[in-house]
């Protein structure tokens, strides 16, 4: 479970305090796929971003699966880390590696896993993701929809309980959405993992997520089952 109390969140710009993310409280269950909406600037990557501590809180508490993060020093993070996999909407992939490079990457960084653990869990992300055979290819020899497959095996490499999602299918047309939204509910499923996905698309939150929080300048201003938040009378 992700758990915020009163987690609030301003950048330091040049000596002045930007708000981002108001002091916030919420609770997202463990299998739940919670959506995020809001206009540019509403907050919603900074709320995810504090998920997995890429950005510090300013105040209040971060507890993941019952333990406190919020005081996380770099070895703890470095752990915590494996427990959060993350997505892009321009899918971050590192340009100069393969494919199954790019899969095995955070597997190396950990520096716990042997090289066969490491090629047994890549063949096994390439067959579940449908990317087999493509394995030594390059990120530019692949279509949008393959790259963020391929995001999608190595956030999943060190078997995270969480995937956040960025933006993850903006970057995508219609039909490429579709395929990466059910491989994420299939994932979901499969796996229990817990999804925070951002999104501008209402489509996909009607198609995928449990919950969705509405953020509007820093606030979230509405949060409830997706029924409930986009069919008021
Ligand atoms: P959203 O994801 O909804 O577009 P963000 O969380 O990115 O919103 O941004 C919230 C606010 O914080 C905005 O005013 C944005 O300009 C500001 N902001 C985001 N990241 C930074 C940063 N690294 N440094 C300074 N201000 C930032
Ligand atoms: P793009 O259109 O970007 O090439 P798609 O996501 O539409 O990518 O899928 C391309 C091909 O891969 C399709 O033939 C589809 O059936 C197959 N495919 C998609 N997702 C999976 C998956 N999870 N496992 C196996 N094959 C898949």
């Amino acid at each position: 479970m992700i758990e915020f109390d009163q987690v609030h969140k301003a950048y330091e710009v040049e000596g002045r305090a930007i708000p981002a993310l108001q002091p916030t409280s919420l609770a997202i269950e463990n299998g739940e796929v919670f959506g995020i909406v809001g206009h540019s600037g509403a907050g919603k990557s900074t709320l995810v971003r504090l998920i997995n501590l890429l950005e510090r809180p300013s105040g209040g508490r971060i507890v993941i699966d019952g333990e406190d993060v919020t005081g996380y020093d770099s070895k703890d993070l470095r752990d915590f880390r494996r427990k959060v996999g993350m997505i892009f909407q321009h899918f971050n992939l590192l340009s100069s590696k393969t494919v199954e490079d790019n899969i095995a990457f955070p597997m190396k960084l950990a520096g716990i896993y042997s090289r066969d653990e490491i090629r047994t869990r890549v063949a096994e992300l390439l067959e579940r993701v449908g990317l087999t055979h493509h394995a030594r290819k390059f990120p530019s020899q692949l279509s949008g929809g393959q790259k963020q497959r391929v995001g999608i095996a190595r956030a999943l490499a060190c078997r995270p309980t969480i995937l956040l999602c960025d933006e993850a299918t903006s970057a995508l047309d219609p039909q490429t959405t579709q395929s990466v939204l059910r491989l994420l509910g299939d994932l979901n499923r499969e796996l229990k993992l817990t999804i925070v996905l951002i999104t501008h698309e209402m489509d996909v939150v009607r198609r995928v997520c449990d919950r969705v929080a509405v953020m509007d300048a820093g606030d979230v201003v509405e949060m409830g089952p997706v029924t409930d938040v986009f069919l008021h009378p």
